[in-house]
Protein backbone atom coordinates (compact mmCIF):
# COMPACT_ATOMS: atom_id res chain seq x y z
CA UNK A 1 0.00 0.00 0.00
CA UNK A 2 1.04 3.74 -0.65
CA UNK A 3 2.22 5.77 2.44
CA UNK A 4 -0.56 7.67 3.78
CA UNK A 5 1.59 9.92 5.65
CA UNK A 6 4.52 12.26 5.38
CA UNK A 7 8.13 11.63 6.53
CA UNK A 8 7.34 14.39 9.21
CA UNK A 9 4.27 12.50 10.63
CA UNK A 10 5.66 9.33 11.18
CA UNK A 11 8.66 10.23 12.70
CA UNK A 12 6.72 12.66 15.09
CA UNK A 13 4.28 9.29 15.56
CA UNK A 14 8.34 7.39 16.71
CA UNK A 15 8.67 10.47 19.17
CA UNK A 16 5.25 10.38 20.75
CA UNK A 17 5.63 6.28 20.61
CA UNK A 18 9.19 6.51 22.81
CA UNK A 19 10.05 9.66 23.39
CA UNK A 20 12.82 8.95 25.47
CA UNK A 21 14.30 6.48 23.66
CA UNK A 22 17.56 7.56 21.95
CA UNK A 23 17.15 8.66 18.44
CA UNK A 24 20.92 9.89 17.91
CA UNK A 25 23.56 7.96 19.06
CA UNK A 26 26.80 10.03 18.11
CA UNK A 27 29.52 8.72 19.60
CA UNK A 28 29.11 7.99 22.97
CA UNK A 29 26.25 10.55 23.40
CA UNK A 30 22.64 9.74 22.44
CA UNK A 31 20.29 12.46 21.63
CA UNK A 32 15.85 11.33 22.38
CA UNK A 33 13.34 11.51 19.85
CA UNK A 34 11.80 13.82 22.11
CA UNK A 35 14.56 16.03 21.79
CA UNK A 36 15.27 15.83 18.37
CA UNK A 37 11.50 16.61 17.94
CA UNK A 38 11.63 19.78 19.57
CA UNK A 39 14.96 20.89 18.22
CA UNK A 40 13.92 20.32 14.65
CA UNK A 41 10.38 22.45 15.76
CA UNK A 42 12.68 25.20 16.88
CA UNK A 43 14.28 25.15 13.84
CA UNK A 44 10.78 25.04 11.67
CA UNK A 45 10.16 28.15 13.84
CA UNK A 46 12.97 29.87 13.16
CA UNK A 47 12.83 28.98 9.24
CA UNK A 48 9.01 30.54 9.52
CA UNK A 49 10.70 33.97 11.17
CA UNK A 50 12.64 34.19 8.18
CA UNK A 51 9.88 33.99 5.91
CA UNK A 52 11.04 30.57 4.86
CA UNK A 53 7.93 29.03 2.78
CA UNK A 54 6.63 25.60 2.00
CA UNK A 55 8.60 24.29 -1.07
CA UNK A 56 11.59 26.55 -0.43
CA UNK A 57 14.72 24.99 -0.61
CA UNK A 58 16.97 23.67 2.23
CA UNK A 59 20.33 22.69 1.54
CA UNK A 60 22.28 20.90 3.89
CA UNK A 61 26.48 21.18 3.84
CA UNK A 62 27.71 18.59 6.93
CA UNK A 63 28.84 15.25 7.79
CA UNK A 64 27.26 12.58 9.37
CA UNK A 65 26.73 14.79 12.42
CA UNK A 66 22.83 15.35 14.51
CA UNK A 67 22.62 18.85 12.61
CA UNK A 68 22.06 17.25 9.92
CA UNK A 69 18.61 15.50 10.84
CA UNK A 70 17.63 18.56 13.32
CA UNK A 71 17.56 20.96 9.92
CA UNK A 72 15.89 17.98 7.72
CA UNK A 73 12.98 17.67 10.10
CA UNK A 74 12.69 21.31 10.83
CA UNK A 75 12.58 22.23 7.20
CA UNK A 76 9.91 19.45 6.58
CA UNK A 77 8.01 20.60 9.61
CA UNK A 78 8.45 24.02 7.79
CA UNK A 79 7.13 21.91 4.44
CA UNK A 80 10.57 22.86 2.63
CA UNK A 81 12.69 20.62 0.69
CA UNK A 82 16.02 19.41 1.42
CA UNK A 83 18.91 19.10 -0.29
CA UNK A 84 21.79 17.25 1.05
CA UNK A 85 25.19 18.22 -0.21
CA UNK A 86 28.08 16.12 -0.29
CA UNK A 87 31.22 17.81 2.43
CA UNK A 88 33.99 16.87 -0.14
CA UNK A 89 32.03 19.55 -2.42
CA UNK A 90 34.92 22.80 -3.30
CA UNK A 91 33.38 25.84 -4.70
CA UNK A 92 32.62 25.04 -7.88
CA UNK A 93 30.75 21.91 -7.09
CA UNK A 94 28.77 24.12 -4.42
CA UNK A 95 28.51 26.82 -6.30
CA UNK A 96 26.48 24.34 -9.13
CA UNK A 97 24.41 22.84 -6.60
CA UNK A 98 23.11 25.66 -4.89
CA UNK A 99 22.28 27.49 -7.74
CA UNK A 100 20.37 24.72 -9.64
CA UNK A 101 18.37 23.78 -6.54
CA UNK A 102 17.60 27.53 -6.14
CA UNK A 103 18.61 27.33 -2.58
CA UNK A 104 17.42 30.19 -0.15
CA UNK A 105 18.80 28.50 3.11
CA UNK A 106 22.37 26.89 3.87
CA UNK A 107 22.98 24.81 6.84
CA UNK A 108 27.01 24.38 7.58
CA UNK A 109 29.84 22.68 9.39
CA UNK A 110 31.70 25.78 10.03
CA UNK A 111 34.82 24.65 8.98
CA UNK A 112 32.91 23.73 5.40
CA UNK A 113 32.11 27.66 6.06
CA UNK A 114 35.41 28.65 6.36
CA UNK A 115 36.66 26.83 3.51
CA UNK A 116 34.41 26.61 0.75
CA UNK A 117 30.90 28.24 1.67
CA UNK A 118 31.84 32.13 2.52
CA UNK A 119 33.36 32.76 -1.02
CA UNK A 120 30.68 30.88 -3.07
CA UNK A 121 27.38 32.33 -1.48
CA UNK A 122 27.73 35.83 -2.78
CA UNK A 123 27.01 34.34 -6.80
CA UNK A 124 23.91 32.12 -5.41
CA UNK A 125 20.22 32.91 -3.94
CA UNK A 126 21.12 31.88 -0.46
CA UNK A 127 19.62 34.49 2.10
CA UNK A 128 20.28 32.86 5.16
CA UNK A 129 22.76 30.61 6.81
CA UNK A 130 23.14 29.00 9.89
CA UNK A 131 26.53 27.39 11.17
CA UNK A 132 27.40 24.78 13.18
CA UNK A 133 30.51 23.07 14.93
CA UNK A 134 30.69 19.54 14.73
CA UNK A 135 31.42 19.80 18.43
CA UNK A 136 28.16 21.09 19.30
CA UNK A 137 26.40 17.81 20.50
CA UNK A 138 29.56 16.52 22.60
CA UNK A 139 30.93 17.55 25.72
CA UNK A 140 33.90 19.54 25.84
CA UNK A 141 36.94 18.13 25.65
CA UNK A 142 35.80 14.76 23.58
CA UNK A 143 38.47 13.56 21.62
CA UNK A 144 37.37 11.08 18.77
CA UNK A 145 39.61 10.21 15.81
CA UNK A 146 36.98 11.10 12.37
CA UNK A 147 36.94 14.69 14.65
CA UNK A 148 40.96 15.38 15.36
CA UNK A 149 41.65 19.00 15.07
CA UNK A 150 37.83 19.96 15.05
CA UNK A 151 37.69 23.22 16.70
CA UNK A 152 34.75 26.11 17.38
CA UNK A 153 35.64 28.57 15.09
CA UNK A 154 34.08 32.59 14.75
CA UNK A 155 31.01 32.65 12.94
CA UNK A 156 31.59 35.82 11.48
CA UNK A 157 28.26 36.90 12.05
CA UNK A 158 26.33 34.23 10.38
CA UNK A 159 23.74 32.63 12.33
CA UNK A 160 24.91 29.93 14.97
CA UNK A 161 22.85 27.11 14.72
CA UNK A 162 22.52 25.95 18.17
CA UNK A 163 21.97 29.79 19.90
CA UNK A 164 19.46 30.26 17.35
CA UNK A 165 17.71 26.73 18.60
CA UNK A 166 17.85 27.94 22.07
CA UNK A 167 16.54 31.27 21.52
CA UNK A 168 13.93 29.90 19.19
CA UNK A 169 10.08 28.65 20.80
CA UNK A 170 8.57 25.93 19.09
CA UNK A 171 5.52 27.22 17.15
CA UNK A 172 2.38 25.51 15.80
CA UNK A 173 1.89 28.36 13.94
CA UNK A 174 5.35 27.97 12.14
CA UNK A 175 3.78 24.35 10.67
CA UNK A 176 2.60 23.19 7.29
CA UNK A 177 0.81 20.53 6.33
CA UNK A 178 2.57 18.22 4.63
CA UNK A 179 1.05 15.43 2.59
CA UNK A 180 2.69 12.54 1.21
CA UNK A 181 2.95 13.91 -2.59
CA UNK A 182 5.13 16.88 -1.35
CA UNK A 183 8.83 16.86 -2.04
CA UNK A 184 11.46 15.49 0.69
CA UNK A 185 14.56 15.90 -1.15
CA UNK A 186 16.47 17.33 -4.31
CA UNK A 187 18.80 14.43 -4.02
CA UNK A 188 21.76 15.10 -6.74
CA UNK A 189 23.51 12.02 -8.54
CA UNK A 190 27.43 12.33 -8.77
CA UNK A 191 27.41 13.47 -12.49
CA UNK A 192 29.00 11.15 -14.51
CA UNK A 193 27.06 11.20 -17.63
CA UNK A 194 26.85 15.24 -17.66
CA UNK A 195 25.92 17.47 -15.18
CA UNK A 196 24.55 16.21 -11.79
CA UNK A 197 20.83 15.94 -11.80
CA UNK A 198 18.77 16.49 -9.12
CA UNK A 199 15.99 13.78 -8.34
CA UNK A 200 13.26 14.79 -7.02
CA UNK A 201 12.05 12.34 -3.94
CA UNK A 202 8.30 12.64 -2.76
CA UNK A 203 8.11 12.16 1.00
CA UNK A 204 5.86 9.46 -0.34
CA UNK A 205 9.06 7.37 -2.22
CA UNK A 206 10.99 8.02 0.77
CA UNK A 207 8.28 6.48 3.36
CA UNK A 208 7.35 3.36 0.75
CA UNK A 209 11.20 2.52 0.48
CA UNK A 210 11.97 3.16 4.31
CA UNK A 211 8.92 0.65 5.10
CA UNK A 212 10.54 -1.97 2.52
CA UNK A 213 13.72 -1.63 4.04
CA UNK A 214 11.83 -2.06 7.72
CA UNK A 215 9.90 -4.70 6.35
CA UNK A 216 12.41 -6.74 4.16
CA UNK A 217 15.15 -6.64 7.37
CA UNK A 218 12.56 -7.48 9.83
CA UNK A 219 13.47 -4.56 12.02
CA UNK A 220 11.55 -4.13 15.58
CA UNK A 221 12.02 -2.37 18.58
CA UNK A 222 15.06 -4.24 19.37
CA UNK A 223 17.37 -2.98 16.22
CA UNK A 224 19.74 0.02 15.71
CA UNK A 225 21.20 1.40 12.68
CA UNK A 226 24.60 1.43 12.21
CA UNK A 227 25.30 4.71 9.97
CA UNK A 228 28.27 3.79 7.50
CA UNK A 229 26.84 5.39 3.91
CA UNK A 230 27.18 9.35 4.11
CA UNK A 231 24.00 10.63 4.89
CA UNK A 232 23.84 13.37 1.79
CA UNK A 233 23.53 9.99 -0.31
CA UNK A 234 19.99 8.35 -0.76
CA UNK A 235 21.49 4.99 1.02
CA UNK A 236 22.21 7.06 3.60
CA UNK A 237 18.60 9.37 3.43
CA UNK A 238 16.65 6.44 3.71
CA UNK A 239 18.54 3.02 5.05
CA UNK A 240 19.66 5.06 7.95
CA UNK A 241 17.62 8.71 8.88
CA UNK A 242 13.94 7.27 7.23
CA UNK A 243 14.27 4.11 8.21
CA UNK A 244 15.13 4.88 11.78
CA UNK A 245 12.94 7.66 11.55
CA UNK A 246 10.19 5.75 10.84
CA UNK A 247 10.83 2.68 13.22
CA UNK A 248 11.29 4.59 16.16
CA UNK A 249 15.12 3.09 16.59
CA UNK A 250 18.36 5.17 17.22
CA UNK A 251 21.29 5.58 14.45
CA UNK A 252 24.80 5.83 15.52
CA UNK A 253 25.98 8.25 14.12
CA UNK A 254 30.02 9.46 13.97
CA UNK A 255 30.93 12.14 11.65
CA UNK A 256 32.82 10.53 8.90
CA UNK A 257 33.63 6.63 8.25
CA UNK A 258 36.94 5.63 10.41
CA UNK A 259 37.06 2.37 10.08
CA UNK A 260 38.58 2.41 13.85
CA UNK A 261 35.96 4.28 15.82
CA UNK A 262 33.18 2.32 13.71
CA UNK A 263 34.72 -0.89 15.57
CA UNK A 264 34.48 0.87 18.49
CA UNK A 265 31.53 1.89 18.14
CA UNK A 266 30.02 -1.56 16.91
CA UNK A 267 31.19 -2.92 20.15
CA UNK A 268 29.98 -0.21 22.42
CA UNK A 269 26.29 0.13 21.17
CA UNK A 270 25.93 -3.25 19.44
CA UNK A 271 23.87 -2.11 16.43
CA UNK A 272 21.87 -4.57 14.62
CA UNK A 273 21.33 -3.13 11.03
CA UNK A 274 24.03 -1.33 8.79
CA UNK A 275 23.99 -0.62 5.09
CA UNK A 276 26.89 0.57 3.23
CA UNK A 277 29.13 0.47 0.22
CA UNK A 278 31.37 -2.74 -0.02
CA UNK A 279 34.41 -0.34 0.51
CA UNK A 280 33.42 0.38 4.13
CA UNK A 281 33.42 -3.23 4.67
CA UNK A 282 36.82 -4.45 3.23
CA UNK A 283 38.00 -1.07 5.32
CA UNK A 284 36.85 -2.67 8.32
CA UNK A 285 38.23 -5.98 7.81
CA UNK A 286 41.91 -4.62 7.36
CA UNK A 287 41.54 -2.49 10.04
CA UNK A 288 44.58 -2.35 12.26
CA UNK A 289 43.67 -4.90 15.21
CA UNK A 290 40.59 -5.62 13.74
CA UNK A 291 41.03 -10.02 14.05
CA UNK A 292 38.86 -10.83 17.35
CA UNK A 293 36.79 -7.63 17.73
CA UNK A 294 33.07 -8.24 17.95
CA UNK A 295 30.37 -7.31 14.95
CA UNK A 296 28.26 -10.36 16.08
CA UNK A 297 25.17 -7.62 16.85
CA UNK A 298 25.24 -6.95 12.97
CA UNK A 299 23.02 -9.78 12.07
CA UNK A 300 21.36 -7.38 9.33
CA UNK A 301 24.46 -6.56 7.68
CA UNK A 302 23.42 -4.99 3.56
CA UNK A 303 26.00 -3.64 0.77
CA UNK A 304 24.76 -1.82 -1.76
CA UNK A 305 25.62 0.89 -4.12
CA UNK A 306 28.82 -0.79 -6.15
CA UNK A 307 29.27 -4.81 -7.05
CA UNK A 308 30.01 -7.04 -4.15
CA UNK A 309 33.01 -10.02 -5.04
CA UNK A 310 32.03 -13.15 -3.73
CA UNK A 311 35.03 -14.17 -2.11
CA UNK A 312 34.66 -10.75 -0.24
CA UNK A 313 31.81 -11.62 1.38
CA UNK A 314 33.22 -15.18 2.34
CA UNK A 315 36.17 -13.19 3.79
CA UNK A 316 34.07 -11.16 5.73
CA UNK A 317 32.04 -14.04 7.15
CA UNK A 318 35.15 -15.54 7.76
CA UNK A 319 36.65 -12.90 10.11
CA UNK A 320 33.66 -11.71 11.90
CA UNK A 321 30.95 -14.16 11.52
CA UNK A 322 28.77 -11.57 9.51
CA UNK A 323 27.21 -12.24 6.46
CA UNK A 324 26.42 -9.22 4.38
CA UNK A 325 23.42 -9.42 2.34
CA UNK A 326 23.56 -7.58 -1.24
CA UNK A 327 21.26 -4.76 -2.07
CA UNK A 328 20.67 -2.60 -5.39
CA UNK A 329 19.38 0.27 -5.61
CA UNK A 330 19.38 3.91 -7.13
CA UNK A 331 19.88 7.68 -6.07
CA UNK A 332 16.51 7.79 -8.63
CA UNK A 333 15.19 4.89 -6.64
CA UNK A 334 15.20 5.64 -2.81
CA UNK A 335 17.58 3.15 -2.50
CA UNK A 336 16.38 -0.43 -2.93
CA UNK A 337 14.80 -1.91 -6.03
CA UNK A 338 16.24 -5.50 -5.08
CA UNK A 339 17.34 -7.06 -2.02
CA UNK A 340 18.67 -10.49 -0.64
CA UNK A 341 15.74 -11.10 1.96
CA UNK A 342 17.10 -11.19 5.39
CA UNK A 343 18.03 -14.81 6.48
CA UNK A 344 18.78 -16.03 2.63
CA UNK A 345 21.86 -16.17 0.98
CA UNK A 346 22.82 -14.82 -2.20
CA UNK A 347 23.63 -17.15 -5.38
CA UNK A 348 26.50 -16.57 -7.70
CA UNK A 349 25.93 -16.46 -11.46
CA UNK A 350 27.67 -19.71 -12.56
CA UNK A 351 28.13 -17.01 -16.50
CA UNK A 352 29.34 -13.84 -15.32
CA UNK A 353 30.49 -15.05 -11.80
CA UNK A 354 28.31 -12.21 -10.22
CA UNK A 355 27.02 -12.07 -6.80
CA UNK A 356 23.13 -11.64 -6.74
CA UNK A 357 21.65 -8.59 -5.68
CA UNK A 358 18.95 -10.79 -4.92
CA UNK A 359 14.98 -10.35 -6.07
CA UNK A 360 12.86 -7.38 -6.46
CA UNK A 361 11.41 -6.16 -3.55
CA UNK A 362 7.47 -5.79 -2.72
CA UNK A 363 6.02 -3.32 -5.22
CA UNK A 364 8.53 -2.75 -7.61
CA UNK A 365 8.15 -4.18 -11.51
CA UNK A 366 11.34 -5.22 -12.85
CA UNK A 367 11.58 -5.55 -16.13
CA UNK A 368 15.47 -6.15 -18.33
CA UNK A 369 15.04 -4.90 -22.07
CA UNK A 370 17.57 -4.59 -24.94
CA UNK A 371 20.05 -2.85 -25.18
CA UNK A 372 19.22 -1.45 -28.00
CA UNK A 373 15.51 -1.54 -27.65
CA UNK A 374 14.15 -0.81 -24.89
CA UNK A 375 10.49 -1.79 -26.31
CA UNK A 376 11.86 -5.50 -26.13
CA UNK A 377 11.79 -7.54 -23.29
CA UNK A 378 14.57 -9.82 -22.81
CA UNK A 379 13.84 -13.28 -21.66
CA UNK A 380 15.36 -14.99 -18.23
CA UNK A 381 18.98 -16.17 -18.82
CA UNK A 382 19.89 -13.40 -21.23
CA UNK A 383 21.49 -9.70 -20.54
CA UNK A 384 19.09 -6.18 -20.82
CA UNK A 385 18.96 -3.47 -19.63
CA UNK A 386 17.21 -3.11 -15.63
CA UNK A 387 14.10 -0.94 -16.02
CA UNK A 388 11.86 -0.45 -13.31
CA UNK A 389 8.78 1.12 -11.96
CA UNK A 390 6.90 1.38 -8.15
CA UNK A 391 6.79 3.89 -5.80
CA UNK A 392 9.79 4.48 -5.15
CA UNK A 393 10.93 5.37 -7.75
CA UNK A 394 11.62 9.19 -8.19
CA UNK A 395 9.42 11.68 -10.05
CA UNK A 396 11.15 14.14 -12.32
CA UNK A 397 14.87 15.76 -12.31
CA UNK A 398 14.44 18.79 -11.29
CA UNK A 399 13.92 21.41 -13.84
CA UNK A 400 15.62 19.19 -16.53
CA UNK A 401 12.18 17.64 -18.63
CA UNK A 402 14.12 16.60 -21.28
CA UNK A 403 16.51 14.63 -19.14
CA UNK A 404 13.31 13.19 -17.10
CA UNK A 405 11.67 12.11 -20.49
CA UNK A 406 15.09 10.37 -21.94
CA UNK A 407 15.46 8.31 -18.05
CA UNK A 408 12.14 6.98 -18.94
CA UNK A 409 10.34 4.19 -21.40
CA UNK A 410 6.61 3.25 -21.56
CA UNK A 411 6.84 4.34 -17.36
CA UNK A 412 9.92 2.09 -16.45
CA UNK A 413 12.86 3.76 -15.38
CA UNK A 414 16.39 3.06 -17.26
CA UNK A 415 18.64 2.40 -14.73
CA UNK A 416 21.62 2.35 -17.25
CA UNK A 417 22.85 -1.09 -15.47
CA UNK A 418 22.68 -4.39 -17.63
CA UNK A 419 21.63 -7.51 -15.44
CA UNK A 420 20.22 -10.85 -16.02
CA UNK A 421 17.42 -12.94 -14.42
CA UNK A 422 17.59 -16.46 -13.86
CA UNK A 423 14.88 -19.55 -14.06
CA UNK A 424 13.86 -18.65 -10.39
CA UNK A 425 13.91 -15.09 -10.36
CA UNK A 426 17.13 -14.07 -8.82
CA UNK A 427 18.62 -11.13 -10.47
CA UNK A 428 22.24 -10.60 -11.44
CA UNK A 429 23.86 -7.06 -11.88
CA UNK A 430 26.48 -7.78 -14.56
CA UNK A 431 27.49 -4.55 -14.63
CA UNK A 432 26.85 -0.76 -15.86
CA UNK A 433 26.59 0.23 -19.23
CA UNK A 434 28.84 2.89 -19.28
CA UNK A 435 31.67 0.77 -18.00
CA UNK A 436 32.05 -2.23 -20.14
CA UNK A 437 35.27 -1.81 -21.78
CA UNK A 438 35.66 -2.95 -25.55
CA UNK A 439 38.26 -4.92 -26.20
CA UNK A 440 39.04 -5.61 -29.48
CA UNK A 441 35.54 -6.21 -30.35
CA UNK A 442 34.75 -8.38 -27.35
CA UNK A 443 32.72 -7.17 -24.43
CA UNK A 444 34.64 -6.62 -21.02
CA UNK A 445 32.93 -5.79 -17.67
CA UNK A 446 35.62 -4.60 -14.85
CA UNK A 447 33.22 -6.24 -12.18
CA UNK A 448 33.93 -9.75 -13.77
CA UNK A 449 37.43 -9.24 -13.61
CA UNK A 450 37.38 -7.40 -10.05
CA UNK A 451 36.21 -10.65 -8.73
CA UNK A 452 38.70 -12.96 -9.80
CA UNK A 453 41.09 -9.84 -8.40
CA UNK A 454 39.55 -10.50 -5.28
CA UNK A 455 40.11 -13.98 -5.16
CA UNK A 456 44.00 -13.53 -4.59
CA UNK A 457 44.49 -13.27 -1.27
CA UNK A 458 46.88 -9.89 -1.45
CA UNK A 459 44.59 -7.94 -2.80
CA UNK A 460 42.86 -5.50 -1.04
CA UNK A 461 40.99 -2.88 -3.43
CA UNK A 462 40.83 -3.60 -7.26
CA UNK A 463 39.22 -1.51 -9.62
CA UNK A 464 39.48 -2.22 -13.74
CA UNK A 465 39.42 0.06 -16.09
CA UNK A 466 39.93 0.28 -19.93
CA UNK A 467 42.58 2.46 -21.51
CA UNK A 468 42.91 3.29 -25.05
CA UNK A 469 44.69 0.96 -27.06
CA UNK A 470 46.64 1.01 -30.91
CA UNK A 471 45.83 -2.60 -31.47
CA UNK A 472 42.60 -3.46 -29.76
CA UNK A 473 41.16 -0.63 -29.57
CA UNK A 474 40.60 -0.61 -25.51
CA UNK A 475 42.54 -2.90 -22.85
CA UNK A 476 41.65 -4.18 -19.70
CA UNK A 477 44.04 -2.14 -16.89
CA UNK A 478 44.15 -3.02 -13.19
CA UNK A 479 44.46 -0.70 -9.91
CA UNK A 480 45.27 -2.66 -6.80
CA UNK A 481 45.69 -1.91 -3.47
CA UNK A 482 47.49 -4.53 -1.53
CA UNK A 483 46.65 -5.74 2.04
CA UNK A 484 49.34 -4.53 4.54
CA UNK A 485 52.31 -7.02 4.90
CA UNK A 486 51.20 -8.39 1.85
CA UNK A 487 53.51 -8.75 -1.50
CA UNK A 488 52.42 -10.04 -5.53
CA UNK A 489 54.31 -8.63 -8.48
CA UNK A 490 52.50 -7.19 -11.30
CA UNK A 491 53.40 -10.07 -13.54
CA UNK A 492 52.34 -12.98 -10.99
CA UNK A 493 49.14 -11.37 -10.84
CA UNK A 494 48.88 -10.55 -14.04
CA UNK A 495 48.99 -14.86 -14.71
CA UNK A 496 46.72 -15.27 -11.79
CA UNK A 497 44.44 -13.61 -14.20
CA UNK A 498 45.57 -15.30 -17.04
CA UNK A 499 44.38 -19.06 -15.86
CA UNK A 500 41.31 -18.12 -14.81
CA UNK A 501 39.73 -16.26 -17.36
CA UNK A 502 39.24 -16.05 -20.96
CA UNK A 503 42.33 -14.46 -22.51
CA UNK A 504 40.72 -11.07 -23.94
CA UNK A 505 39.50 -10.38 -20.24
CA UNK A 506 42.76 -10.49 -17.77
CA UNK A 507 44.30 -7.59 -17.31
CA UNK A 508 46.97 -6.19 -19.81
CA UNK A 509 48.35 -4.08 -17.05
CA UNK A 510 48.46 -3.55 -13.38
CA UNK A 511 49.65 -0.27 -11.36
CA UNK A 512 49.63 -0.95 -7.71
CA UNK A 513 48.19 2.25 -5.20
CA UNK A 514 48.50 2.69 -1.85
CA UNK A 515 44.48 3.17 -1.48
CA UNK A 516 42.47 3.16 -4.66
CA UNK A 517 40.48 6.78 -5.12
CA UNK A 518 37.01 6.52 -4.27
CA UNK A 519 34.22 9.10 -3.80
CA UNK A 520 32.29 10.27 -0.49
CA UNK A 521 30.04 7.25 -0.79
CA UNK A 522 32.98 4.65 -1.00
CA UNK A 523 32.69 4.08 -5.11
CA UNK A 524 35.95 3.77 -7.33
CA UNK A 525 36.36 6.92 -9.16
CA UNK A 526 36.66 4.80 -12.48
CA UNK A 527 36.98 8.39 -14.22
CA UNK A 528 39.96 9.46 -13.02
CA UNK A 529 41.34 5.88 -13.01
CA UNK A 530 40.67 5.56 -16.55
CA UNK A 531 42.11 9.04 -17.63
CA UNK A 532 45.38 7.67 -14.98
CA UNK A 533 45.17 4.80 -17.16
CA UNK A 534 45.29 6.46 -20.58
CA UNK A 535 48.29 9.07 -19.36
CA UNK A 536 50.26 6.09 -18.56
CA UNK A 537 49.74 3.99 -21.67
CA UNK A 538 53.51 2.01 -21.52
CA UNK A 539 54.22 -1.32 -21.80
CA UNK A 540 50.12 -2.23 -23.08
CA UNK A 541 49.89 -5.45 -25.09
P1 LIG B 1 25.59 8.44 -11.36
O1 LIG B 1 24.21 7.96 -11.27
O2 LIG B 1 25.72 9.93 -11.41
O3 LIG B 1 26.35 7.79 -12.46
P2 LIG B 1 26.23 7.19 -8.75
O4 LIG B 1 27.03 5.96 -8.77
O5 LIG B 1 26.55 8.11 -7.68
O6 LIG B 1 26.41 8.00 -10.09
P3 LIG B 1 24.00 6.06 -7.45
O7 LIG B 1 22.57 6.31 -7.59
O8 LIG B 1 24.69 6.37 -6.20
O9 LIG B 1 24.70 6.79 -8.65
O10 LIG B 1 24.35 4.53 -7.69
C1 LIG B 1 23.56 3.67 -8.40
C2 LIG B 1 24.41 2.69 -9.15
O11 LIG B 1 25.23 1.91 -8.27
C3 LIG B 1 23.60 1.68 -9.89
O12 LIG B 1 23.18 2.19 -11.14
C4 LIG B 1 24.57 0.50 -10.04
O13 LIG B 1 25.42 0.67 -11.14
C5 LIG B 1 25.38 0.59 -8.79
N1 LIG B 1 24.91 -0.38 -7.79
C6 LIG B 1 24.10 -0.13 -6.74
N2 LIG B 1 23.93 -1.23 -5.99
C7 LIG B 1 24.63 -2.23 -6.58
C8 LIG B 1 24.86 -3.61 -6.28
N3 LIG B 1 24.34 -4.19 -5.21
N4 LIG B 1 25.63 -4.33 -7.14
C9 LIG B 1 26.16 -3.75 -8.23
N5 LIG B 1 26.01 -2.44 -8.54
C10 LIG B 1 25.26 -1.68 -7.74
Amino acid sequence: ALPQESMVDLFEASARRAPERDAIRYFDEAISFARLDDLSSRFAAALAERDVRKGDRIAVFTQNDPQFLVAQYGAWKRGAIVVPLNPMFKHRELDYHLNDSGARVLVCLESLYHEVAREVLPGTGVEHVFTTSELDFLPEGADHPPLAGARKLATEGTGDLLGVLEATAPDDGAREPVSPEDIAYLVYTSGTTGPPKGAVETHSNVAYNAEVYRTWMRMGEEDSVFGVAPLFHITGLVGHIALAGLAGIPLVLFHRFDPGEALRLIEKWRPTMTVGSITVFIALMNAPGAAGRDLSSLKKCYSGGAPIAPSITEQFEEKFGVYIHNIYGLTESNSPTHAVPYGSRAPVDEKSGALSVGVPVPGCAAQLVSLEDPSQEVPPGEQGEFAAKGPMIFREYWNKPEETERAFHDGYFLTGDVAVMDEEGWFYIVDRKKDMINAGGYKVWPREVEDVLYTHPAVKEAAVVGAPDPYRGETVVAFVALKEDQRVSEEELISYCKERMAAYKYPRRIEFLEEVPKTATGKFLRRELRSRAQSNPQRTT
